[in-house]
Order: structure tokens, then C-alpha cells, then sequence
């Protein structure tokens, strides 16, 4: 029988996870009064008498986010809960609820179950949550955790993607490209296992990037100090993508453009070191790795002696006219396009 040829038959890859989410909610119109913003944050707004609500949700899939041959199940249930938080401490919200949907096969055990829920009762512990429901089924292929959160913000200090102003610094915290890296090194020691069972996995001393990788934390504390230093930023989101593909959100949503200097990015010295022993670049896992789950924002010159005094703050950059885009002045001074070529679900392999 003559197969025939389908019309519509775009491949999702062509459009890749934004240019899809973009063309399936970019008719989407808000009705009800107390839904305060939707798509395209980090989280959504929605009105809560004095204070805002923020809500937010997050899928993670066995074999696109996580690969159980290296991943313990209790890392795996606290980075579930902290990558959800980390999208509230995006929106300088404060975490308050989650409820968890989990789909498994038959191939796990009650055991490994509950080594899922250690994880993700620490992590409740750790940031102060409330796991207050969710929903549990089967699976014919493996692990799915879909994770909601709930937080909350006060309303005069509710940051979004979209505030940016021209001349403001553009920071970040703690150090980047270290959970990348973390994730090539078990995989290539996956590798080398899988090959010969007899060789045991090297991970030796490389701490840092394994913790980075496996458990990493959310930006609560910076929330804090952001907020002790009264500080409110002018536009903020979360690292998970990797840093230009993060700076081009702000730039997109606040209509400017953001101009990073690569001497600034701050990288940890163990990130140094192994991207020298896997011929990568630095800047590069720091600009397109992604996972490292720091928060990047904008913030008024004013700010500039407080947050340079301050340790869990780099300021890498500065915004600028749209007109001049966005770029990234590299070591010799030479100015680049600053271009995401961060991670995307539907562009893996
Ligand atoms: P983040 O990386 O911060 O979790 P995403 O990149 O996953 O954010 O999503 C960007 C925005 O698109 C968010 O506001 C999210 O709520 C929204 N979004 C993602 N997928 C869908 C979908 N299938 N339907 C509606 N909105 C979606
Ligand atoms: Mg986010």
C-alpha cells in the first residue's frame, strides 16, 4: 500500500523547546482579574490579597534529565524540589508548597521509592516547604517526576524577566559551568564502566562538580541577602539553560541588550582545571552548560558598592541599548554576538 505523504510533518527539533512553547501559548489570553502574569516568566503571578502567589512546575524524565545508572534516587528527589524552588527565587519569591506527580515501572522497588522521598523530604526540610499532595501511576518507560510549587512574594518587590534598564549591572551569583562539567564526568566514567565492568569509576576529587551536578541548591540565601541589603533587582531568572541563553531571556523580555565580559564570569578553579582535562572551554560549560542553578539579574548602578563588597556576587556586565545588542567582549578585548547555544529538550544528541 502506498504510504501517504503527511503534510504537516515539521519536526519539533525545527523549532526546538522555546520557538514550540512560544507557538503554543502565543494565543493564550488571560482572563480572570487575579491572573497577574502567565506564560514567559519563571514562574506565574497570580493576585493573593497583599502579596503575590507564584506557581510554577517542572518535568523530570529518565533518559532527557537524568540517568539512574549514576544518579542515586535521593540526589535525584532533592534536585527535583530545588530546581522547582530555584524558579521561585527567580521571581525573589520564597518558597512555601509543592506537590509531586511520579510515574514509575514496575522495575522499581518500594525501596528505591522511598530513597526518592528521602531526597525530597530533605530538600522540603532544607527550604522550608510544605509537600502538601500529588500523584502517583505507572510508567511503561521508567521514571517521570513532575514537580508544582507554590511561593510567595511581597508585591513591591516581585521581580520579573522583563525590568531591566539600560545602565544597569548585570550579576550573577556563585560560579558557573561546574554542574556541566559534573555531568561529563560521570558520563564519561559511565562510559568506561559500561565498556569494562572491571575498571571502577575515577571521580576522585572532583567533589565540587559532582555535588554541583547531583545536588545542586537554589538561591534562597541570595534571595536573603538580596533583601537584607535592600536590594530589589530590576529583572531576574534562574541559570538552568546555561548563562547566554539565560541573558538573552532578560534581553528579549526587557527589550535591551546585555553586554558580559568574559574576564568577570566567575568559574571555580576545579571547573578550571577539568574543562582543561576535557578540552572544553571554561566560558563555554559556563555560557551553554547550564543546571548550575545560580541566579542572574539586573540591578541599578547604585547598588554597584554593596554587591562589588559581596562575595556571592559577580557583576559580569552591563545593559545596554537594544540597538547594540547583545554581546560578550572576550579576554583581548575583542567584542562578540553573545549566542545561546544552551541546552533545549528537543536538540539532545
Ligand atoms: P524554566 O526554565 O524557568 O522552568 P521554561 O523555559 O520551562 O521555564 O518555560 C518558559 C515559560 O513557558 C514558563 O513561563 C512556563 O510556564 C511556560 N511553559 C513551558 N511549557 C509550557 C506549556 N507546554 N504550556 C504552557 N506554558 C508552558
Ligand atoms: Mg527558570
Amino acid at each position: 500500500m502506498l504510504k501517504k505523504t503527511l503534510a504537516n510533518n515539521t519536526p519539533i527539533k525545527q523549532l526546538g523547546e522555546f520557538g514550540l512553547i512560544d507557538r503554543l501559548t502565543k494565543e493564550i489570553k488571560l482572563k480572570h482579574v487575579g491572573s497577574v502574569f502567565g506564560v514567559g516568566d519563571d514562574a506565574a503571578v497570580i493576585e493573593a490579597g497583599n502579596k503575590y502567589q507564584l506557581a510554577s512546575t517542572d518535568l523530570l524524565v529518565e533518559g532527557i534529565h537524568f540517568n539512574l545508572a549514576y544518579t542515586p534516587l535521593k540526589h535525584l528527589g532533592y534536585k527535583s524540589v530545588a530546581v522547582n524552588v530555584s524558579d521561585i527565587c527567580a521571581m525573589n519569591g520564597v518558597p512555601k508548597q509543592i506537590m509531586i506527580g511520579i510515574a514509575m515501572s514496575n522495575r522499581f522497588t518500594v525501596e528505591a521509592v522511598d530513597e526518592l522521598y528521602q531526597g525530597i523530604r530533605l530538600a522540603c526540610n532544607h527550604y522550608d516547604i510544605d509537600l502538601v499532595g500529588g500523584d502517583t501511576t505507572s510508567s511503561t518507560s521508567g521514571l517521570m517526576l513532575s514537580i508544582s510549587i507554590l511561593g510567595e512574594v511581597e508585591k513591591d518587590i516581585i521581580t520579573y524577566r522583563g525590568g531591566a534598564k539600560i545602565n544597569d549591572l548585570v550579576v550573577c551569583t556563585g560560579d558557573l559551568g561546574a554542574a556541566y562539567l559534573g555531568l561529563q564526568l560521570l558520563n564519561r566514567e559511565n562510559m568506561i564502566f559500561k565498556d569494562n565492568p572491571k575498571i571502577q569509576p575515577d571521580l576522585s576529587g572532583n567533589d565540587y562538580v559532582l555535588k554541583r551536578q547531583l545536588k545542586p541548591e537554589a538561591g534562597t540565601k541570595y534571595i536573603k541577602i538580596l533583601s537584607d541589603m535592600n536590594i530589589v533587582p530590576t529583572s531576574m531568572i534562574d541559570i538552568s539553560d546555561g548563562l547566554a541563553s539565560e541573558a538573552l531571556h532578560i534581553s528579549k523580555n526587557s527589550k535591551i541588550g546585555i553586554t558580559i565580559h568574559e574576564d568577570k564570569i566567575p568559574i571555580d578553579y576545579t571547573v578550571m582545571n577539568l574543562a582543561a582535562e576535557f578540552n572544553v572551554s571554561p566560558i563555554t560549560c559556563a555560557l551553554n552548560g547550564g543546571e548550575d542553578y545560580e541566579l542572574l539579574f539586573t540591578v541599578d548602578q547604585k547598588h554597584y558598592d554593596k554587591l562589588k563588597k559581596d562575595p556571592d556576587f559577580t557583576i559580569i556586565g552591563f545593559v545596554n541599548d537594544i540597538i547594540d545588542g547583545n554581546n560578550f567582549v572576550a579576554k583581548d578585548g575583542s567584542s562578540h554576538h553573545l549566542i545561546a547555544q544552551g541546552w533545549d529538550a528537543f536538540n539532545q544528541g
